[in-house]
This record gives structure tokens, sequence and C-alpha cells, in this order.
């Protein structure tokens, strides 16, 4: 049976998969071994806390804050990263819910805007119809009377001015009985 081999980290010569220390230049191997898996277990680490931090940043304070306490340099380290992605994050997360607010609060103002246009165009197109109600009363023509009367009553009902709208409605009637329409 042949034994597999791999390279030695320290001087490049072939060494057998399993060996502890290199035959070649006497290096540790386990030690490099334990060192690897140490740093892989750290990457992945710093990933998950940084990820963790972004979501939720108060945890990610919390959890940097106990790491932070621990002796082991590497765990202060990932505390430390830990409490600086949750600041980051924080900052992100404030901007954009700032920006948000802002565009809600934007929004609302422009519809309220816009229904105030929308208000004042209805009260100049009721303007509108009691000036042509006046000129149809000074040319006389009675059925042109009612007709109009009918759409200032109309234009006040779109208003939604409910007073001047059965005032008109009244003054329609009027109007229209004079002409002999009703
Ligand atoms: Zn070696």
């Amino acid at each position: 049976m042949e034994d597999k081999t791999k390279k030695c980290l320290y001087c490049a010569e072939d060494i057998k998969e399993d060996a502890t220390k290199c035959k070649h230049c006497g290096s540790n191997l386990l030690l490099e071994e334990k060192n690897k898996k140490i740093k892989a277990k750290n990457h992945e680490s710093y990933n998950t806390f940084t990820l963790l931090s972004f979501l939720l940043p108060c945890v990610g304070i919390v959890i940097g804050i106990i790491y932070l306490s621990k002796k082991n340099p590497l765990d202060k380290k990932l505390g430390e990263h830990a409490i600086a992605s949750s600041i980051l994050a924080f900052i992100l997360w404030g901007v954009l819910f700032s920006f948000f607010i802002g565009n809600v609060e934007k929004q609302f103002i422009s519809t309220q805007t816009t229904s105030t246009i929308m208000d004042d165009i209805y009260k100049k197109v009721s303007m509108d119809s009691v000036e042509q109600y006046r000129i149809a009363e000074r040319q006389g023509d009675k059925i042109q009377i009612c007709v109009q009367a009918g759409f200032v009553a109309a234009a006040y009902l779109q208003e939604q001015n409910e007073s001047s709208y059965q005032e008109w409605k009244d003054i329609e009637q009027k109007d229209c009985a004079k002409a002999g329409l009703y």
C-alpha cells in the first residue's frame, strides 16, 4: 500500500499525509494544522458576526461586549469587530430609515397639495358657473337660466359645498318652474 503524501509547508519536501513532524526540516506540522483550523474558524466567526451585526445591530453590540470581555485576544478582536459592524449598521439603518420617512412625508405633502389644488379648481368652476348664470339671467332666456342654475348646483356638488348645493337646487327648481319645465 502506497502512503499518501503532501508537501511540507516549510521546506516544500514531500512528506507523509499524516506526518506530524517534517522529516526534512523538523517543523511541527501539528501546530500548523491547528493554526489553520483556528484561522478558518475565526474567519467563519467574522462572517457570522458581520452579518448578525448588520441585521440586528442591538444584538451585535451585546455580543461584541461579551466577546470584548473575554481573555483570548482573538475573541477580543472578534468583539471589537462586532461592535464596529454594529455601529456602522446603526448608521446605515438610520440613513435608510430617515430616507424612507422623508419619502413618506414628501408623498403625504404632495397628496395634500394635490387635493388643495383640486379644491381650488372646484371652487373656481363653481364661481364661473355662477358668473354664467348671471349672464343667462341678464339675457332673460328662462330655459337657459334653468339649465345654468342646474350647472351651478352640479358645480357645488362637485366642490362638496353642501349648503350652496342645496341653495342652488332650490333656485334651479324655481327657475325651471318659471320656464315651465317642472
Ligand atoms: Zn519540512
